[in-house]
């Protein structure tokens, strides 16, 4: 059974925006669009190697500019569903006149 906020505030895709069975989900489509980001990658950026150069290696990036950080990771690439929803997110915790 459904409750009254599912009538008024149906549970929609965090990707696309469609109807989805729950809240705070991505629909089938989106969800296997999302390319999640796994060994092997920088251990300081978190940039994805083509190929395993074993453990503890930074990338080009981590050695030519070091950050100020000593680690960041993310969780997927920037890209589809993944981008609209920390966009979205953005969106959503923006300050108001920012809107
Ligand atoms: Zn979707």
């Amino acid at each position: 059974m459904k409750s009254l906020g599912d009538l008024v505030y149906p549970p929609t895709c965090l990707g696309c925006g469609i109807r989805t069975g729950r809240h705070a989900a991505f629909c089938g489509g989106c969800w296997s669009q999302i390319r999640f980001i796994e060994r092997p990658y920088c251990d300081r950026l978190g940039l994805p190697f083509s190929y395993d150069p074993g453990p503890g290696m930074l990338s080009a990036q981590a050695i030519a500019e070091p950050p100020v950080f000593d680690r960041l990771r993310s969780v997927a690439i920037h890209e589809g569903a993944a981008r609209n929803l920390v966009h979205s997110r953005n969106i959503a915790t923006a300050p108001t006149w920012r809107r």
